[in-house]
């Protein structure tokens, strides 16, 4: 029975079978490009029938090691036996009332679990949503109806979602915003600290890059008219950047003095993923609200806004929610992943992931130099792509070293502005083997490239 089923009792090995795709795959894709609207991508082209601890098993009987975690999610892995276990049983009890029709306990559970493992011991309310984008968009309204203004600070580099109004928080255009315009407006993107990309140089980043941030909110938009300033303590999709040491403090010290609600995105960040609960957590930043999802829920959809109570009691009754906010299936996952979480110590598990994988990466960029840099934290690490000699951007590298490593039985992602950086997110559950061997196949793959 074990090996009929996903989630731990799945062989944790790499096993090709077939090429990559294999028939059975290529017959799904067949039907999938028929069926499937084009603009639903596929970052590799095999399709999943089990998954659990650190592997993905193909419908052709590949098993691939997961160093994506279907982009953060699983960090508890697939399947997580308390996860399975709560939402079976909250499946037969029931699956939808509407939280804003009859409230249920899990709901509330989930928003205490959230005011407990957030940043900060003062009091916290939280709404709950389905996406992560829902949730940045009602960080928006939030802090709007709390602040009574309007405009809304993000970074460059930085990614909300996909909606109107956060492809309009969104920096990158293609592919998130490419011919979807025109875009909710009193948005305002201010540069970030990026020290590898920083021009004069990495020590002066978090300095310089604060002054032009704040000048141009001070100066272009005028603080009195910012209701949120929204950031990600680490930028997912601009690239796995960390902001030089320094610069969130500043920001949140700015907001602060200014009367704006400043916003933690810890969609991608957050819930263990980089050796902590939270990713600001590094540098003792209390953000005034945080945004989270991906991780929160073990794979199922779930989002939250969680803040300052004064904060988040703003919006008036009936002004936030959905019909499916908060879904009870959804928060008895969240409520499996959270107590795996600590019962797994998978914050401690992170930083012992980026102990394992950091110096591996490192010894890659010494001897390849079309490795630039090696960054990130925990279980949220990534190489950034150059073309060697210098700084300039290697998409082309990145997307055929990424190729190889699929074809060799290794599921990674890339990422970046400049599509040039390759990200390793594996689920926090994965096996030291695995994770060694993952790492042997990268080398692998970057010795061919
Ligand atoms: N914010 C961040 C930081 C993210 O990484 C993502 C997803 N990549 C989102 C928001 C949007 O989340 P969702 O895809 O669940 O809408």
């Amino acid at each position: 029975m074990a090996e009929k089923t996903g989630g731990p009792g799945l062989p944790q090995e790499r096993r090709l079978v077939t090429a990559i795709p294999g028939p059975l795959s290529q017959e799904l894709m067949a039907r999938k490009e028929a069926a499937v609207a084009s603009g639903v991508g596929a970052v590799m082209p095999v399709f999943a029938r089990r998954a659990g601890g650190g592997v993905l098993e193909d419908v052709d009987g590949n098993s691939l090691i997961d160093f994506g975690s279907g982009i953060a999610v699983t960090s508890v892995g697939n399947s997580a036996e308390a996860v399975v276990r709560r939402t079976t049983e909250q499946l037969t009890q029931f699956t939808h009332t509407c939280a804003m029709v009859t409230p249920y306990e899990g709901y509330v559970e989930v928003c205490e679990e959230l005011a407990r493992v957030t940043p900060g011991d003062h009091a916290k309310k939280s709404a709950l949503f389905n996406s992560g984008a829902e949730a940045v968009e009602n960080a928006v309204k939030i802090a709007r109806t709390h602040t009574k203004r309007q405009a809304v600070v993000v970074f460059d580099h930085g990614y909300h979602g996909r909606t109107n109004l956060t492809m309009a928080l969104t920096s990158k255009n293609m592919p998130y915003k490419h011919g979807f315009g025109p875009f909710a407006p009193e948005v305002y993107r201010v540069p970030v600290a990026y020290p590898f990309r920083w021009l004069t140089g990495p020590d002066n980043c978090a300095q310089e890059a604060a002054d032009q941030a704040i000048d141009q909110i001070t100066k272009q938009v005028g603080a009195e008219n910012v209701a949120a300033i929204i950031i990600e303590p680490v930028l997912g999709e601009g690239g796995f950047i960390e902001p030089a040491k320094g610069f969130l403090p500043r920001i949140a010290r700015f907001a602060k003095d200014n009367g704006i609600v400043f916003v933690a995105d810890e969609i991608q960040s957050g819930f263990c993923r980089t050796g902590q609960w939270f990713a600001c957590e590094d540098e003792g930043i209390v953000p005034d609200l945080i945004t989270t999802a991906k991780g929160i829920a073990g794979g199922l959809p779930l989002a939250a806004v969680t803040g300052r109570s004064e904060i988040m009691d703003s919006a008036h009754s009936g002004g936030l929610g959905g019909t499916y906010g908060g879904n009870p299936v959804a928060c008895a996952a969240a409520l499996g992943s959270i107590e795996t979480m600590r019962e797994l110590d998978l914050a401690g598990k992170a930083r012992r992931i980026g102990e394992v994988m950091k110096p591996r990466l490192a010894a890659m960029a010494e001897k390849h130099e079309v490795i630039g840099e090696v960054r990130g934290r925990g279980a949220m690490l990534a190489i950034e792509l150059v073309k060697p000699g210098g700084k300039e951007p290697n998409p082309e590298a990145t997307a055929t070293l990424a190729k190889a490593c699929h074809q060799k039985g290794l599921l990674v992602l890339t990422t970046g502005t400049y599509g040039n950086v390759m990200r390793f997110l594996p689920p926090l559950v994965i096996g030291e083997d695995l994770l060694n061997e993952g790492l042997d196949v990268l080398e692998e793959a970057l010795a061919e490239l």
